[in-house]
């Protein structure tokens, strides 16, 4: 049994108007997307920001009480100076001493180099936090918008997709699946009329006896230029007149 092609003409308008419903929402429900995605783009530039400026706290707080222990270390040194004995001890001490405030110097120097570096992700933290906030901002603006813009058609869309499911389930899956392939790859016209002995999507000839046999409704054939499925006129006319 074929198809029958005036079903799939039906289908195709009620597809042609969600397209446009869809169309009317422009560009938001895109540009809605967009914002979240780089909503989330920032949400983890801001994890990571704050994961390495952690790092680096930790890391100056390291040093710095290593330094504090090695001061302390000198403290105690300095005292046993005193009480040293001879040259030879006197030389150890001194030796021990000069390699803890070596010591001294790199364990702060470090530790001014991450609090450089915190100081500056700091500043980075800021300013994504910033962008953050004015996503958020134009994200629930757009929202807001796409909703609003969504709701106005809200009931036409409900019963259009109700419709056309109702269409669909009396099409053969084959069918549909061929329907859905020719539509994607033309722009949303899948089924064309015949128009003046010829097809309404290309304009190439069609045989009479092909037309005589699509007037039937019974013969499914697509047009051998450009692959769409080929509806009679008087068909075509007949489902355009109910549908308005
Ligand atoms: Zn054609």
């Amino acid at each position: 049994m074929h198809d029958n092609i005036s079903l799939l003409y039906t289908l195709q308008k009620c597809d042609l108007k969600l397209m446009d419903l869809e169309e009317e929402k422009g560009d938001l429900p895109g540009i809605v997307r967009n914002l979240t995605d780089r909503g989330s783009e920032i949400r983890s530039k801001i994890d990571d920001v704050q994961t390495s400026m952690n790092e680096h706290i930790t890391t100056r707080e390291q040093s710095t009480l290593e330094a504090e222990a090695l001061n302390e270390r000198v403290e105690i040194l300095k005292k046993q100076l005193y009480q040293v004995r001879n040259n030879k001890e006197y030389d150890a001490i001194t030796k021990e001493i000069s390699e803890a405030e070596t010591g001294i110097t790199k364990k702060l120097e470090e530790a001014d180099a991450h609090d450089s570096k915190q100081k500056d992700l700091a500043i980075s933290l800021d300013d994504l936090k910033q962008q953050q906030d004015s996503l958020k901002s134009e994200l629930g603006e757009r929202e807001t918008e796409l909703q609003s813009v969504s709701q106005v058609h809200e009931e036409e869309e409900l019963h259009l997709k109700d419709q056309r499911d109702k269409i669909a389930q009396r099409i053969s899956t084959d069918m549909l699946v061929i329907y859905d392939r020719i539509r994607r790859a033309k722009d949303g016209i899948a089924v064309v009329p015949i128009k003046r002995g010829a097809c309404g999507g290309c304009y190439k000839t069609v045989p009479p006896q092909l037309i005589l046999l699509l007037r039937k409704n019974d013969v499914t054939h697509f047009c051998e230029n450009c692959g769409r499925i080929l509806i009679a006129e008087e068909i075509a006319a007949e489902v355009d007149k109910v549908a308005r």
